[in-house]
């Protein structure tokens, strides 16, 4: 029983560890809530950092159809100015990440129970997590790696969301001339309360998740379409990329309550805490995937080299102290009214800060700038 794993959250995190443990010899048993791999509320950007630890476990990304990107645009109200990003990233949906995750689990040795739901985790002896499922059953393991996403697993608090972002996503088939002209870039929309991106997915689709405050989507009537004409209003770049887009959801995909800005600081003895339950960065970034693909890696190797939780916990929270909250600060400028006021000198800088902020907010530093394997053709 020494070498059993428990993981809860089979997403980005909960896979990433649960392969990495199980092909060190490891006994993993990975317990996710959703029966199938389905779409989430993302905006599919896999960072250049993201994309060499994908690589790392072995997944071709090109070979599922990920889009190449290779610059971002910002676009607010009617302008909008780009920069070439200063790696290469890629796109993919969430829902053929996750396909491919699950599978590479499976292959290597990952008893997976799905569609079973963790109620609580609590210890059964001062030596054993117990884990307690929908449906009564129970899981035992000397160590537990807690990988549930962004939001509270009881017992295990986490803060609230002040601001009550709430975030949606839509795929579109964008018409050919919009598809021609978003291409391999990621397009980032701003309005005064919140933004959105947008960028090519598999399948010549398009992407488009956007966030705001809470006050925002009430001054847009708390509905959907109401939102979605808002944004296009205040962004008159938006309406341009969406005229004539067919919606591919019957309706759009919504999350609330996002803790922005959390990093956890302590955990207990045999509890690993990875992906959002670690630290939950600005979606601006689009580096909370490499963030949970970087947390695991490091979970693995801490508890395969016997380093207590307890130890592990608060060295990864300095690592990624500063980069955090840079991101927060860098969140808090693109949703400022003054900030708002300043964009057209924003945008002039817009191509010099972008590279800036993309190296800043990255939690760890791409080794090279080169692209990685999974496009290097
Ligand atoms: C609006 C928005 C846009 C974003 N855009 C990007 C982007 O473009 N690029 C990027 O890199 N990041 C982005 N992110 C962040 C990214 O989605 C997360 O940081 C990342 O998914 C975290 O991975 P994770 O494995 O920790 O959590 P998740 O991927 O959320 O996985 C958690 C898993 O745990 C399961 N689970 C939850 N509770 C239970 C339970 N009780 N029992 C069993 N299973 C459970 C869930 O079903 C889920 O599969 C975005 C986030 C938001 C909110």
């Amino acid at each position: 029983m020494q070498d059993e794993v428990l993981v809860l959250g089979g997403g980005v995190a909960g896979c990433a560890a649960s392969i990495a443990l199980a092909r060190k010899g490891r006994s993993v048993t990975l317990i996710e809530r959703d029966p199938t791999p389905r779409h989430k509320v993302c905006g599919d950007f896999l960072s250049g950092e993201a994309l060499e630890d994908l690589h790392a476990l072995g997944i071709d990304l090109a070979s599922l159809g990920a889009v190449p990107i290779d610059y971002v645009r910002l676009a607010a109200a009617r302008r909008a100015a780009e920069a070439p990003l200063p790696f290469r990233a890629g796109s993919l949906t969430r829902k053929a990440l996750h396909t491919k995750l699950i599978a590479e689990a499976l292959t290597a040795g990952v008893r997976v129970v799905r569609g079973r739901s963790v109620q609580s985790l609590s210890r059964a002896t001062a030596y054993l997590w117990q884990a307690t499922l929908d449906d009564g059953a129970t899981y035992e393991a000397p160590t537990a790696f807690l990988a549930t996403g962004k939001h509270d697993l009881h017992g295990h608090g986490r803060p609230k969301d002040p601001h009550q972002w709430v975030a949606f996503k839509m795929y579109y088939r964008l018409s050919a001339t919009q598809t021609a002209d978003l291409a391999d870039g990621s397009e980032l929309t701003l309005y005064s309360g919140g933004y959105g991106g947008i960028q090519p997915v598999e399948d010549g689709l398009a992407n488009f998740c956007c966030v705001v405050k809470r006050w925002y989507f009430a001054r847009a009537g708390l509905r959907w379409e109401g939102l979605l004409a808002k944004m296009q209003q205040d962004c008159p770049h938006l309406a341009m990329r969406l005229d004539g887009a067919e919606p591919l959801l019957n309706k759009p995909i919504v999350v609330t309550h996002i803790p922005y800005g959390y990093i956890r600081r302590t955990t207990e003895d045999g509890l690993y805490c990875i992906g959002d339950q670690a630290a939950v960065i600005p979606s601006f970034t689009g580096d909370g995937m490499s963030i949970a693909l970087h947390t695991a890696r490091r979970a693995a190797a801490a508890y395969l080299a016997r380093e207590p939780a307890q130890v592990f916990q608060p060295k990864l929270r300095s690592a990624m102290l500063l980069q955090m909250r840079i991101a927060q600060v860098a969140d808090h400028g693109l949703t400022n009214a003054l900030a708002r006021a300043v964009l057209p000198f924003c945008l002039r800088v817009w191509p010099g800060a972008m590279r800036v902020t993309a190296r800043i907010t990255r939690v760890t530093q791409p080794a090279a700038v080169a692209p990685p394997q999974a496009f290097a053709n």
